[in-house]
């Protein structure tokens, strides 16, 4: 069957990099988190102390380093930051407080597009982000654009981040995801918005497991189809 380009995007919280992995799983494709390499250069711009209102270093940043991502057993992604592995690192507070700024600058968005592009140019890969369906893999056969109500959002960023042993309360975090979302979606390149042609799935209610079995379908459906 023809291996196809799957792209998930959605908000903060929607399930997307679960449901990513799962997908990939099951077809035996490459999973791409294009989110961690926003997380990865904003770790990066951290460390250095460059001030994250400077739109030239930040993009000379994004290109000098070395983002590095292995896929896992269990389907995972390892992220490594010019060698050192830093999986964990990007996950934490700071790095959430400050992506959104970092992902919104030109030189930034250029150098990671391209990699992005090239690791889904061949297909059979499923990446998850904001912009895939729009910008970075418009040609995708397959287009999901994940959403989840905000306090499903929130119950699932909160145990995310308890289970990573960080202690935030409901509030923080639900203020957290709000303002990612709007700065996200109301940024000028490449914003947080459905594909004209993706399909919205609302996973409030669906398990990772219902949410994987629907798009899987989807894609043996248009893999069927297209030779
Ligand atoms: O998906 P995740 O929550 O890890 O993404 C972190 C941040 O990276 C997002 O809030 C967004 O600012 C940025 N991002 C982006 N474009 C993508 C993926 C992530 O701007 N394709």
């Amino acid at each position: 069957m023809k291996k196809l380009k799957v792209a998930i995007d959605g908000p903060a919280g929607s399930g997307k990099s679960t449901v990513a992995r799962l997908v990939a799983q099951a077809l035996g494709y490459l999973y791409v988190d294009t989110g961690a390499m926003y997380r990865a250069v904003t770790l990066a711009a951290l460390r250095a102390g460059v001030p994250l209102g400077d739109e030239e270093a930040l993009g000379r940043l994004a290109a000098r380093i070395n983002i590095d991502l292995k896929p896992l057993p269990d389907g995972g992604q390892a992220v490594f930051l010019d060698g050192e592995e830093v999986t964990q690192a990007i996950r934490s507070p700071e790095v959430n407080g400050a992506v959104s700024q970092v992902a919104k600058v030109y030189g930034v968005r250029r150098v990671l597009s391209r990699r992005q592009q090239e690791l889904g140019a061949l297909g059979g890969v499923v990446m998850d982000g904001r912009d895939i369906g729009t910008v970075v893999l418009p040609q995708a056969e397959v287009k999901v654009f994940l959403t989840a109500s905000l306090e499903e959002r929130t119950r699932r960023r909160l145990k995310e981040l308890r289970d990573r042993g960080f202690t935030l309360t409901e509030n923080e975090v639900r203020e957290e995801v709000l303002r990612r979302d709007r700065e996200d979606a109301g940024r000028a390149l490449a914003p947080l918005k459905p594909a004209p042609d993706a399909i919205v799935l609302d996973t409030s209610n669906l398990t990772p497991e219902e949410a994987t079995a629907r798009i899987v379908a989807l894609v043996r459906e248009r893999a069927g189809n297209s030779v």
